[in-house]
């Protein structure tokens, strides 16, 4: 049996949920298929980071429409998503580091972007009291923050539901094809048809794409998080380190989560990950140095979670180069969750008025297209 849709949305991360809350919000009835649950994988279980900071320039004008949606997120969907804005902060740890910060925010000074400020040893210590005495300064970026994964990647979905959206959990999309003017997709024993359909499948988007003749250089990666015991309260921003793979902030109950880039080994048809306890040892090593405070803390738990990763870093985010009513999300590269808001409103506007105000060029699949096709 076919079932029509205004739009099939393949995968219920924050991506896929966010682009079918906006549609319903423009009038429109998608269906979103996942074939696990919303929020099983990287969407529900990242550190949480709402980051304008340290971002490439061509993903800011993204992030900067995103950051305005989680400052109003409540009014979005009656749901907090525990975001709190306590800023990040970028830390240098010598005086060269300190000067590549000077040169990018001189940068995108000149590009009109204001939202990344240096900052001297003094205000380093007043935003960070414990960081160790050595590190000179960094760069801040006041309206950052974080939120919980977990729970935003639910309230999109549950909002999305609220207003029209069909959710199908439990059930890969399988055999996407268009036929008839139409995208086609079976759902177990169902087919769903639309003029519209969002690859929105994360880690496994590479492959619908591929699949469609749109080949992306995309990786699957596995970046690696830990939280620590209880330790008394020394810090409320979130902070990164400028030279060493390692991020980290401390929750209200004094736990902290340390993460940064290192990778576990993924298996994507598994649904699993093998960590690497070695390199998490070195983030935790790294922490404990620059922060006394933490020296008696331990490690409680780890975890992983399944990634795209593309060539340059930067998402694919805007319609099919080759096909009419398609269009791809994916390929976050570790640093979607903030993008989440923003990207699904302007995935609605793409779909629905056929352009953005919001500057998404260089993010186009366009860009991996070989210069001979
Ligand atoms: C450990 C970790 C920490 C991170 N920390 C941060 C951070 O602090 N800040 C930040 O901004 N970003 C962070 N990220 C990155 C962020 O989590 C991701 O970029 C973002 O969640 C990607 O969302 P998504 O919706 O594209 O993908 P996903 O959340 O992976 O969702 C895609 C969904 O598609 C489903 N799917 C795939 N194929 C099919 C199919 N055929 N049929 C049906 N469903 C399908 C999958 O099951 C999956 O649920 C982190 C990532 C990880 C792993």
């Amino acid at each position: 049996m076919t079932k029509l849709a205004d739009a099939i949305i393949v995968g219920g991360g924050i991506h896929g949920c966010s682009t079918a809350l906006h549609l319903t919000l423009a009038g429109m009835k998608p269906v979103l298929i996942e074939k696990d649950y919303a929020g099983r994988h990287a969407s529900g279980v990242n550190a949480g980071g709402v980051r304008q900071l340290a971002r490439h320039v061509a993903e800011i004008p993204l992030s900067i429409r995103s950051m305005g949606i989680w400052e109003r997120i409540n009014e979005l969907l009656d749901d907090d998503c525990s975001f709190e804005s306590h800023g990040q902060v970028l830390v240098a740890e010598n005086e060269t580091e300190l000067a590549a910060c000077r040169a990018r925010v001189a940068e995108l000074n000149a590009l009109g972007f204001t939202h990344e400020e240096l900052i001297d040893g003094t205000e380093l210590r007043r935003l960070v009291p414990a960081v160790a005495d050595t590190c000179p300064g960094g760069v801040v970026s006041r309206r950052d923050g974080a939120a919980n994964p977990a729970q935003t990647t639910t309230a999109f979905r549950r909002k999305a539901e609220q207003l029209g959206a069909t959710v199908r959990e439990g059930v890969a999309a399988s055999n996407v094809r268009r036929e008839d003017g139409l995208w086609r997709v079976d759902v177990g024993s169902e087919t769903y048809a639309a003029p519209v359909l969002v690859n929105a499948a994360g880690a496994w988007a590479g492959r619908i794409a591929a699949a469609l003749g749109e080949p992306v250089p995309v990786e699957t990666v596995a970046p690696m998080l830990m939280i620590t015991s209880r330790v008394p309260h020394f810090i409320d921003p979130v902070v990164i380190l400028r030279g060493r793979k390692l991020s980290f902030k401390q929750f209200k109950n004094g736990t902290v989560l340390i993460g940064g880039g290192h990778l576990a080994t993924p298996d994507q048809d598994r649904n699993e990950t093998v960590l690497d306890w070695p390199s998490l040892a070195i983030s935790a090593r790294t922490v404990f140095e620059l922060f006394p405070v933490m020296r008696d803390a331990t490690i409680m738990r780890a975890w992983a979670g399944i990634e795209a990763k593309t060539k340059d870093d930067l998402p694919v985010l805007g319609p099919s180069a080759h096909h009419a009513g398609l269009y791809h999300q994916f390929g976050f590269s570790l640093h979607g969750f903030q993008l989440g808001p923003g990207a699904g409103a302007v995935m609605a506007e793409l779909i629905v008025n056929g352009g953005t105000q919001t500057r998404i060029g260089d993010l186009s699949i366009d860009r991996f297209r070989p210069s001979n096709s």
